[in-house]
C-alpha cells in the first residue's frame, strides 16, 4: 500500500520485491505498526522524500532471503526492522560507534520501501532478531514505540527503587509504564483525568497523579522528586511544571514532540537543581533487539487494534484521530 504523491490516500500496488544485494535481506512482512511519525511520508513532510513511497518503520516478519554477504542471518529467522533504517559504518560518527547519528542513516519507510507491504528489502545492519514467544503483531509497535520509550530509559541513569514519572498513557506512555515498572523502578504515571488510573495500575505504576485535580510538582516533591520524568506528551505547555517535580540532578527526558510551540525551561530549578533536559531517539537494530527481548522476558506487551493491510487508510486514519488505544498494527500476509 504506497502514498502516490505527498497528502494523496494509500493506493494498493502490485510491484516485484528484488532479490537482497550486498548488505541487505528481504524480509516476508507479518506485522508493521502504524506510527504517527508514518506522517512524515504520508503528508511528504520528510525532507527530499521521492513518491511512490511506502511507509512503515514497525515492521515484524521473516527473513526470506539475505544477501550474498550477510553472513551472520538465515532465511527462516524472525526479525524486526524500526525507524533506524541502516548506517553506512565509515562515517565519524559511525567510526565511533554512533549509528544513530550516522551522516547518511537511512530511515525506514522514507529513505526506502517500508511495512505497508507483503516484503521490505533494508540494510542488514538494521536488522533485530525477535524472540519466539512475541507474536508479530505484538512486536511491531515495540519496534518504534517500545524500543523509544525503554532505550530512553535505560540509558537515563535511573536505577531500581528510584522514582521514575511517565507523563502521558498514550501509545509510548502505556509501554513506558510497564518497562520503568518492570525494571524495578518505583513508577509513577501522569495524566490528565481519572480515566487512566485504572489502566495505569494494571499496567504496573506504583502511582497515579491526575493533573486535572492535583499539582504534579507538589505531589512528586511529597515522594521526594523524581530521578527522572519521561515526557511522551505532545503538549510544551503540560511540560511546564516538570523541572519543579524532579529531585536534586534530576532529568527531564522527552521522548514526544511538543506540537504547540518550544519547551519552556525555567532557569532556577534547572541551575540550583543541576538538572538536565535531554531527549531520545529510538535506537539501532540491536537496541531493538534487546527491547524484543526485555518485552518477551518481562511480559511487556502493546495494546493494540489490528487491521488488514487493505484496510491501511483506515487504519492510519483511526492512529492520526489518537482514538486508538493504543497502537494500530496492520496484520499482514495471514
Ligand atoms: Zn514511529
Ligand atoms: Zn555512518
Amino acid at each position: 500500500m504506497h502514498v502516490p504523491a505527498a497528502g494523496a490516500a494509500f493506493q494498493l500496488a502490485q510491484k516485484q520485491f528484488p532479490d537482497p544485494g550486498p548488505g541487505q535481506v528481504r524480509i516476508r512482512v507479518h506485522a508493521c505498526g502504524v506510527c504517527h511519525s508514518d506522517s512524515l511520508t504520508k503528508l511528504g513532510i520528510w525532507p527530499g522524500i521521492q513518491f511512490p513511497r511506502v511507509p512503515g518503520h514497525e515492521v515484524a516478519g521473516v527473513l526470506d532471503a539475505v544477501g550474498p554477504d550477510v553472513a551472520v542471518f538465515k532465511a527462516g529467522q524472525r526479525v524486526g526492522l524500526g525507524w533506524h533504517g541502516g548506517h553506512c559504518n565509515y562515517c565519524v560518527a559511525c567510526r565511533r560507534g554512533d549509528f544513530m547519528q550516522c551522516e547518511t542513516a537511512l530511515v525506514s519507510g522514507i529513505s526506502f520501501d517500508g511495512g505497508y507491504a507483503d516484503y521490505v528489502v533494508a540494510p542488514a545492519n538494521a536488522i533485530a532478531l525477535m524472540p519466539d514467544d512475541l507474536s508479530d503483531v505484538d512486536a511491531a509497535p515495540l519496534l518504534c514505540a517500545g524500543i523509544t520509550t525503554y532505550n530512553a530509559l535505560r540509558n537515563s541513569g535511573a536505577r531500581a527503587g528510584d522514582t521514575v514519572v511517565i507523563l502521558g498513557i498514550g501509545g509510548l506512555g502505556h509501554l513506558a509504564v510497564q518497562y520503568a515498572a518492570r525494571s524495578g523502578c518505583r513508577t509513577v504515571a501522569v495524566a490528565r483525568g481519572q480515566d487512566k488510573a485504572l489502566l495505569a495500575k494494571q499496567l504496573g505504576a506504583h502511582i497515579y497523579i491526575d493533573t486535572t485535580t492535583q499539582d504534579p510538582a507538589k505531589e512528586l516533591q511529597k515522594l521526594g522528586g523524581a530521578a527522572v520524568i519521561l515526557s511522551t506528551i505532545t503538549s510544551a505547555k503540560a511540560l511546564e511544571w516538570a523541572l519543579d517535580g524532579l529531585a536534586p540532578a534530576g532529568k527531564l527526558l522527552v521522548v514526544g514532540a511538543p506540537e504547540d510551540g518550544p519547551i519552556v525551561v525555567k532557569p532556577f530549578p534547572l541551575i540550583l537543581g543541576r538538572r538536565t533536559v535531554l531527549g531520545w531517539p529510538a535506537g539501532t537494530g540491536m537496541d531493538c533487539e534487546d527491547t524484543l527481548n526485555m518485552s518477551a522476558l518481562t511480559g511487556v506487551k502493546p495494546m493494540i487494534e489490528t487491521y488488514p493491510l487493505e484496510k491501511a487508510e483506515d487504519a492510519y486514519n483511526r492512529m492520526m484521530s489518537g482514538k486508538a488505544r493504543f497502537r494500530v498494527v496492520l496484520a499482514i500476509g495471514k
